[in-house]
């Protein structure tokens, strides 16, 4: 079985190796190199789809090399919108500083009694595995590196409906510039992400917090002229707006 893997050391190319099992394509990359090349450059930790660290792109699509079986032929990618460091290893420091960018942790502490039903509120958003998959796939990347990205909105959208949280309006605040009205809603992020979140539906959610917390799409305000424009923040467009 081929697998076609693209290598960076300053300069980029794609290498055909031969490998013996159809497994994993994780299975496979240790096989490369601990078997083939051992110059092989790719990162991985828990092997079991927990930690993250191993999401690489296969033929073109985002996946986590621990939990994707290898077809022949298959070309594997460095994740997208970041830089490579050498092979599938990629700079992951401007993602890092994207999320310290948003206000996601808890700023004033709650006195309401938390009820099951409430932690399920914050269950699925808490757990993102920071795989970077999600912002890997993103199309905002390509005009705006500033964009806080899918993963960064989907933590503000766990705090946001964190019943520990008093404050929602300090997080919201956080994802207004470079945040949810900067969203394509193209829906890559939710195709990709290997944990089943869905950030597009929770950016979605979030736009609609920030219009009941009296935030709005600044960019549209010059385009309204003052009249209602019928802007749907959940992405649509309603003509009875008008
Ligand atoms: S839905 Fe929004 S955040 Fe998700 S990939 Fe598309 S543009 Fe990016
Ligand atoms: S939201 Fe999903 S794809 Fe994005 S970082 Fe978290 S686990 Fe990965």
């Amino acid at each position: 079985m081929k697998i076609n893997i693209k290598r960076y050391n300053l300069t980029e190319s794609i290498q055909t190796f031969e490998v013996s099992h159809d497994e994993t394509i994780l299975n496979s990359l240790i096989e490369v190199k601990t078997k083939i090349d051992n110059t092989l450059n790719f990162r991985c930790g828990c092997k079991t789809g927990v930690c993250g660290s191993c999401a690489i792109r296969v033929n073109g699509v985002e996946r986590l090399a621990c939990k994707t079986h290898l077809n022949d032929n298959d070309l594997i990618e460095p994740i997208k919108n970041t830089k490579v460091i050498r092979d599938l290893v990629v700079d992951l420091s401007h993602e890092s500083k994207l999320l310290k960018n948003t206000k996601t942790y808890l700023h004033e502490k709650s006195s309401e009694k938390i009820e099951t039903k409430d932690e399920k509120l914050i269950d699925i958003q808490s757990n993102c595995i920071l795989c970077q998959s999600c912002f890997s796939s993103c199309p905002v990347y390509e005009v705006n590196e500033q964009f806080l990205g899918p993963y960064a909105l989907t933590r503000a959208l766990r705090y946001v409906n964190d019943k520990k949280e008093s404050n929602i309006s300090e997080v919201l605040s956080s994802v207004q510039n470079n945040g949810v009205w900067d969203c394509t809603l193209c829906g890559n992020c939710t195709v990709v992400c290997p944990q089943f979140i869905d950030p597009k539906t929770d950016i979605m959610n979030l736009r609609m917090k920030s219009v009941q917390e009296g935030f709005e799409d600044k960019s549209l305000q010059n385009f309204s002229g003052g009249f209602d424009t019928g802007f749907d923040p959940l992405g649509g467009f309603n003509p009875n707006g008008f």
